[in-house]
């Protein structure tokens, strides 16, 4: 018989598998509520079952572990940024942000990307593979145990395309919701896709009211399909449809990333066109400066050009804001840090 992954598993999915083995129903609270609440991942940590059950639970299944291989610290704002190792040997990073008054988490989705746009750092590395649901939930777990916080928001922007490992990230979110869990509000969960558009309508469908942002980057289908090839697959047109449907189904606002890059999405034809596709509706645009990688060519975003881009845009009646880059100085952009580890490992 296939052994049992306990982080791997929903409430439900955990009493079941837990029955088959005749464990009484109420060790199914207990033992969520030890890997979910107090971040237990091995049965040794559990104070509340016997002995002879836990060598018996070890018997029959596992817990999937991450490990931590380097941290490194922002001297210029509080980034925290985190490289693991996962079972088989795979890296992945996850960022920590730490405001006022939250704690936010970015997290990886999978092992290298598939998407292949041209100026993201986590592509270049390629792609291995999805994420499990247990390898999802420890990146929070693990920050949440080393650094005794608390961690109140959740992006799902790291490395990967959260929407191409759709199964395992709902699971995640059904489990990092659970009341009986790490108990985070839906409100405060946050996912960013390159735009897939079948998988965002799905996501509407699923009663998970999460905030959703699409990556723009450009208005123009020719140009966006020259940086992001996913676009030859599903259009700008589609994708302004799905959000639309999400909105409408979840009640949340959409938000689009558009990523400022010089010379190429910057001039006042772009703007046109954006205003022209938001047409009234209650979107929202985040800019973001480019962090420059080596592969695309192209140099970091001025500031100013992105102060005066967001101010033509506001004064179209456009909702933008500017995102900060934050952790500039610890390889902040997405896949960074893995891509230039692993060209290291290589050397
Ligand atoms: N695959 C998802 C989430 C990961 S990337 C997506 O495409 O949305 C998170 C955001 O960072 C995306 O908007 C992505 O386009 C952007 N991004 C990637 N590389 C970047 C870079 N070098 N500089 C600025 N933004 C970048």
């Amino acid at each position: 018989m296939r052994k049992i992954i306990y982080n791997n598993l929903e409430f439900n999915e955990l009493n079941s598998s837990l029955q088959d083995l005749k464990v009484e129903k109420f060790r199914t609270n207990q033992i969520f509520e030890g890997i979910h609440h107090l971040f237990y991942n091995n049965f040794e940590s559990f104070t509340n079952i016997s002995k002879k059950m836990k060598r018996m639970l070890e018997e029959e299944g596992k817990f999937i572990k991450i490990e931590l291989i380097k941290k490194f610290e922002s001297k210029v704002d509080k980034t925290t940024k985190y490289l693991f190792k996962l079972e088989d040997g795979a890296l992945i990073e996850t960022v920590l942000m730490r405001y006022k008054d939250r704690n936010t988490i970015c997290i990886s989705s999978q092992v290298g990307c598939k998407m292949g746009c041209k100026f993201c750092a986590s592509t270049k590395a390629g792609y291995e593979r999805n994420l499990q649901v247990s390898e999802l939930l420890e990146q929070v777990y693990y920050i949440s145990r080393l650094e005794n916080i608390r961690i109140n928001n959740i992006v799902l922007m790291g490395i990967g395309e959260p929407l191409d490992n759709y199964d395992n990230v709902i699971k995640f979110i059904k489990i990092i919701t659970d009341e009986r869990g790490y108990n985070i509000s839906i409100r405060n969960i946050t996912l960013s896709t390159c735009g897939l558009t079948k998988k965002i309508d799905k996501l509407s469908q699923e009663d998970l009211p999460i905030n959703l942002t699409i990556s723009l980057h450009n208005p123009f289908d020719s140009e966006r399909s020259a940086i992001m090839p996913i676009n030859n697959k599903y259009k700008i047109g589609e994708i302004f449809k799905s959000a639309k449907k999400y909105y409408e189904s979840t009640g949340r606002r959409v938000s689009f990333e558009y990523t400022l890059i010089k010379d190429v999405n910057d001039s006042d034809r772009h703007i046109d066109e954006i205003v022209r596709l938001f047409n009234h509706e209650n979107f929202h645009l985040n800019l973001i400066p480019l962090n420059a990688i080596d592969e695309f060519g192209k140099p970091n975003t001025n500031l100013k050009d992105l102060e005066d881009f967001k101010e033509k845009l506001v004064s179209r009646g456009i909702n933008t804001t500017i995102r900060k880059s934050m952790g500039i100085d610890i390889e902040g952009a997405c896949g960074q840090l893995r891509s230039s580890h692993k060209n290291e490992l290589r050397k």
